[in-house]
């Protein structure tokens, strides 16, 4: 009996999983759903933890951070038991359940790609050399690589003012021959658009000058081949191979790691590709300086080239940013919906990009069906209360403060007059429904313990119901902290 309950269980979670991922593949779009979701299998279900096996960890670091919002939203859609989705590493995917049943069996035996270390970029007449040392690794499905995103591409890449100087760096490294400034080191916090610049610039030689030799690599996959190498005594090889190149290119440079060896080889493939005049480009998620776990001598390198930020988007940019991606996806997108999203999703461009996306698949599948704003704002409903509930405590103490004719010094002060800490209980109860704070956490802000906030949010869930002023009151407050 409880076997059965078991196999049930399983069953609608691998229902659910398949459920999720022709969703991620709408989202995503088929070339990265298969490089990176597919080889993802269902774990164990514990305690509202779902587990998600990564065949490697390189995998699992990429799915995290560039998929792993996503899924745990869309998974808490189809079941609100699932609380968080973790991901770990499982090679080989012998987990627990591979003989409980057909259907699991037929998930977890999703093949894995091969070769997802290398970038070989696949094309014989340009020297993209990167992933040759690991062909070897893949026996079965040689030609299995991280693509080269054909949409990453200056003609696709908005500019504006946060991110035009990394574009005009990221142009002027790839147009000359002669080295400018090395290396060239892009960072900004994710989905801003430093990969996008990267491909660029292998793009545009790719294009103009083909016997130019790039290597375009991960920093985790660059840590991945030199350990191998080490490990396979092909040291030699590898120095070879890095320090024949007329460009290197290292993206997401933070997950260089603490190894010693690693950082230390790269510091000698760094500086004898300087002194070669050989081009060097970087991108991180921080500053040279800024880098955990990075030798001092290594950063004092970094920073003695461009240094170069993409700051967060900014409104116009981000309405650009729109308009080129709904070109692109060949979708009418209304004024009207491009400005509400370029006012409410302001996080990154990836995320941006997500949501039209997601629109866009919606209206397709319902043959054509016209994107209005009311469509928009169903279809995201998910994504935007997340947003909303970013609210910050400071935000809703300023404006229930002004809403009510009152300071916020008042608003976190002792005084117990009615005028007072009327508007107090309903910021504590909007801090409580808005944002993902802790009631101790929302106590500290007010100068209150977790138990005085905890009474204010039953006193005025009470009131609501009997106090039809305040209830509209609270309403219009909670409706201007959500826009
Ligand atoms: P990062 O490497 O900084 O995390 P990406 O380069 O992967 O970010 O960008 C995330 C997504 O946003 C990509 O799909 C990229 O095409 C898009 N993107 C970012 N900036 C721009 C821009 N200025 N114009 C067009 N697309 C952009
Ligand atoms: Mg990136």
């Amino acid at each position: 009996m409880a076997e059965e309950a078991l196999v049930n269980e399983i069953r609608s979670i691998d229902a659910q999983w398949g459920q999720v991922c022709n969703q991620l593949k709408m989202e995503f779009g088929e070339t990265a759903f298969d490089s990176w979701l597919k080889p993802l299998s269902v774990g164990e279900f514990d305690n509202g933890v779902m587990n998600i096996c990564a065949p490697t960890a390189f995998m699992k670091n990429w799915v995290v951070t560039h998929y792993s919002d996503r899924i745990n939203k869309i998974w808490e859609q189809h079941n609100p038991n699932i609380k968080k989705v973790n991901f770990i590493i499982q090679t080989g995917f012998s987990d627990r359940r591979s003989t409980d049943t057909s259907l699991l069996k037929k998930i977890s035996s999703t093949p894995t790609p091969q070769n997802i270390y290398g970038c070989n970029i696949n094309s014989s007449s340009f020297g993209l050399v990167a992933g040759s040392i690991l062909a070897n690794d893949s026996n079965k499905n040689a030609n299995a690589s991280t693509p080269l995103n054909p949409n990453y591409t200056f003609e696709n890449f908005v500019i504006g003012k946060t991110n035009e100087f990394a574009y005009a760096a990221a142009r002027k490294v790839a147009e000359s021959k002669n080295v400018s400034f090395n290396p060239l080191f892009l960072y900004s916090s994710v989905g801003l658009g430093k990969t996008h610049l990267m491909h660029s610039i292998i793009w545009h030689i790719k294009k103009n000058d083909p016997t130019r030799n790039v290597i375009y690599l991960t920093a985790e996959q660059f840590v991945y081949k030199f350990v191998k190498a080490l490990r396979y005594k092909d040291t030699a090889a590898f120095k070879e191979q890095f320090r024949s190149v007329d460009v290197l290119m290292v993206d997401d440079f933070q997950f260089m790691g603490n190894k010693g060896t690693t950082q230390e080889e790269f510091f000698h493939t760094f500086s004898s590709l300087v002194e070669e005049g050989k081009q060097v480009i970087i991108s991180a998620d921080k500053s040279p300086t800024d880098l955990e776990g990075i030798e001092e001598r290594l950063k004092s390198r970094l920073v003695g080239g461009l240094v170069v930020d993409i700051m967060p988007t900014d409104f116009d940019l981000r309405m650009g940013i729109l308009k080129k991606k709904a070109e692109v996806l060949g979708i009418d997108l209304p004024q009207k919906v491009a400005e509400f999203l370029a006012q409410k999703i302001t996080s990154n461009v990836r995320e941006l990009e997500g949501s039209l996306k997601r629109v866009a698949a919606h209206s397709q599948l319902l043959s054509g069906k016209e994107i209005t704003l009311d469509m928009t704002q169903d279809v995201l409903k998910d994504m935007l209360r997340s947003i909303d509930r970013k609210t910050t405590i400071d935000e809703i103490q300023k404006k229930v403060a002004e809403h009510f004719n009152i300071s916020v010094k008042e608003l976190q002060s002792s005084r117990r007059a009615r005028t007072v800490a009327r508007p107090r209980q309903v910021a504590m109860y909007l801090a409580k429904q808005l944002t993902s704070r802790s009631l101790p956490e929302i106590g500290r802000k007010f100068d209150r313990d977790h138990t005085t906030v905890m009474h204010a949010v039953r006193k005025v869930e009470e009131l609501i119901i009997e106090d039809q002023s305040l209830a509209e009151n609270i309403e219009i407050l909670r409706r201007t902290l959500e826009n």
